[in-house]
């Protein structure tokens, strides 16, 4: 079976292809030449996964999976959320994120955060959605140089180090996007 997943990042591709049975071939959408901006406006992250992988399967014929995380900060009532990746501004810096995170965090003792992913796949006319999540803290400094985006300032429950002080595999095991992944790779089992 052949699944296009909604991304143009072939690493990401790449990436999810090793998790999924032999039987599974993903392709992304470079693979098919798609370069259409897909639509991305929805308040939640199932709302953007769901409307990125309905907004294909309505033009494409291939079951499709899209994917959304964000990071939710408890005191900052779920912000950035949806907006993660342009939090501070449309360059999508990942350095000014983190510095307007740690700015609004400042004197406030309650730190706790999460990273949520949702997969939304669109199969035979049904949607299916797997999250996955990890709960941790906001550190006050940032640590570490591995992974990308809020990696250096995020302290996953249970460690004593920032998800940017982990090896790659180290992150995926207990990971948000490791986790929707398992669910989502468990569920294409049975296909
Ligand atoms: P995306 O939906 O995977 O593109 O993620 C949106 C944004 O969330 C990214 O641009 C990052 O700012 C942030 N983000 C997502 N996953 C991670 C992660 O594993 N570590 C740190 N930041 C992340």
């Amino acid at each position: 079976m052949k699944i296009l997943f909604a991304s143009q990042n072939v690493n990401k591709v790449k990436e999810i292809s090793k998790l999924l049975p032999k039987h599974i071939e993903i392709i992304g959408l470079k693979d098919i030449g798609f370069s259409d901006d897909i639509p991305e406006t929805a308040s939640t992250l199932e709302g953007n996964a769901i409307m990125k992988a309905k907004y294909l399967a309505s033009q494409l014929n291939y079951p499709i999976f899209a994917d959304d995380t964000g990071l939710e900060i408890e005191a900052l009532n779920g912000e950035p959320g949806v907006y993660s990746a342009r939090y501070s501004g449309e360059d999508k810096n990942a350095e000014k994120n983190m510095d307007l995170v740690l700015k609004k965090l400042k004197g406030k003792l309650n730190r706790t955060a999460q990273f949520r992913t949702v997969i939304s796949l669109e199969m035979n006319g049904e949607n299916h959605c797997f999250e996955g999540k990890v709960e941790g803290v906001i550190c006050e400094n940032r640590s570490g140089d591995e992974g990308f985006g809020y990696d250096p300032i995020f302290k996953p429950d249970g460690y004593n180090t920032t998800f940017a002080e982990m090896s790659l595999d180290d992150k995926n095991k207990i990971s948000h996007r490791g986790r929707a992944v398992s669910k989502f790779v468990e569920f294409l089992k049975s296909y």
